[in-house]
């Protein structure tokens, strides 16, 4: 459902989007045709008036969902509990068409118990802002010349994405109540789209911050991921400590310096800006497992963050004063590229030094990342057998070979023959 979908529109219109918007179209025709009031409703109908292009479109209408099925060929319930299905019409995704409906109580707060097919004002009375709860037809004659249909409004989102304002619908203590996700949907949509959240919508999140602790991590870790992946990541995080909400997330408040977070590039992707922000939450020593549980990382994310911080930390420290193997070690890991978008957040002089450094060790005989001369299999030709000493060994040769020391087989080799002599007896590896 598009409820946990997209992460929005953009500025320039893709041959995909164009496709979805047609599709879509054609649905909310076939609908209207037979009778039906069908409508493009929620985020794509925002997006479009804010100028962008969304990524898919949501139909609703007062068609039931067997009714919708009579009227196209390949259609999927994707969630008849809810009275949603998917369309296809074309080659794109599928359009999702949802009947009206109201919402009954949210006992688990997080999904309404029971839902009830309505018109189209109890199906806007059911979103959470106002700027989210605009339908808009796509066949009506168009408002203005920038608006391809005419806008349906109920709530007063017009008004409100005019003075970029998120309202809540209906009584803010309320809708808070029912599902409290959307304190942070309320963060997000304001960071995105650069609006203010309304004081008594805002009085209401922070009265009841501390309710997010109720809602499952696996869906504040997708708000999170979505906040820290759009270039206002800065705005969210400050709003998110502004409105309490950081202290619910996490069980502390955070230090109040976002300077590196607001310093990364706009392309930076979630586990780089997770990396800054931690790093300016609490420095390069803090324990990230507690992220990891707060926003149900995955241990690859959790993993990328760590290294990132790690990295980061020895860019600052001494990178330039260890030895060639160890930059060219560091400098080949896949986040050493983040982490150096964390140093340059905050110090890109220092970035800019370390970018020549690895220049130099590319452009250095043995490069970057050469094949290691020496493998196993030719420690085992020599006649040496497996054990723990071999991996030591292959390594400090490896380091021989990203200094410079040895560049041919042979003298890998024999490189190789005089460390394992040293050995001590009964390391596991001898002749
Ligand atoms: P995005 O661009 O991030 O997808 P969106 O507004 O389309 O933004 P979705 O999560 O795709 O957000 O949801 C589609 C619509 O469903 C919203 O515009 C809103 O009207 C409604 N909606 C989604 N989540 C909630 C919620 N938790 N409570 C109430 N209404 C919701
Ligand atoms: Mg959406």
């Amino acid at each position: 459902m598009s409820e946990t979908g997209s992460t929005g529109g953009s500025d320039n219109p893709t041959t995909d989007a164009l496709r979805a918007r047609r599709d879509a179209v054609e649905v909310v025709r076939v609908l209207q045709a037979s009778g039906y009031k069908a409508l493009f409703a929620g985020g794509c109908v925002r997006d479009e008036l804010l100028g962008l292009h969304p990524k898919d479109f949501d139909v609703a209408t007062d068609a039931r969902p067997k009714d919708i099925a009579k009227l196209f060929r390949s259609t999927a319930h994707v969630g008849a509990h809810f009275g949603v299905v998917i369309v296809r019409t074309g080659p794109s995704e599928g359009v999702e068409v949802a009947t009206f409906r109201k919402d009954g109580s949210y006992s688990d707060k997080r999904r309404p118990d029971s839902v009830e097919f309505a018109d189209d004002i109890a199906d806007a009375n059911r979103r959470d802002f106002t700027i989210n709860a605009l339908f808009l037809d796509p066949l009506a004659a168009e408002d203005s010349p920038s608006i391809h249909g005419h806008v349906v409004d109920h709530v007063g989102g017009m008004r409100d994405l005019e003075d970029k304002l998120i309202r809540a619908v209906g009584n803010p203590e309320d809708r808070l109540a029912e599902d409290h996700l959307r304190a942070l949907r309320a963060v997000r949509f304001a960071a995105r789209f650069d609006c203010q959240i309304d004081p008594v919508t805002a009085g209401a999140i922070t009265e009841h911050a501390g309710d997010l602790t109720g809602v499952s991590v696996e869906r504040v870790g997708q708000e999170l991921r979505r906040m820290l992946s759009h270039t206002s990541r800065a705005r969210a995080v400050e709003l998110l400590a502004v409105l309490d909400l950081e202290r619910a997330i996490f069980g502390a408040p955070g230090s109040g310096s976002l300077l590196r977070l607001s310093g990364l590039d706009a392309s930076a992707d979630f586990p780089c800006a997770m990396a800054a922000w931690i790093i300016d939450r609490q420095g390069f020593d803090g324990e990230t497992r507690l992220y990891r549980e707060a926003l149900c990382l995955s241990n690859t994310e959790h993993d990328s963050v760590d290294a990132i911080i790690r990295i980061a930390r020895d860019l600052h420290a001494d990178w330039f004063d260890r030895s060639v193997a160890f930059q060219k070690r560091l400098a080949v890991k896949s986040e050493f590229g983040s982490a150096l978008a964390c140093v340059a957040a905050v110090d890109s002089p220092l970035a800019d030094l370390v970018s020549t450094r690895v220049a130099e060790l590319r452009a250095s005989p043995s490069g970057l990342e050469p094949q290691p001369l020496l493998t196993g299999e030719v420690l085992i030709s020599m006649g040496f057998r497996p054990g723990p000493a071999f991996k030591e060994v292959l390594s400090e040769v490896y380091d021989a070979q990203l200094e410079g020391r040895i560049s041919d087989l042979e003298g890998a080799k024999s490189l190789a023959q005089k460390l394992l002599n040293t050995q001590e007896p009964g390391g596991g590896s001898g002749v």
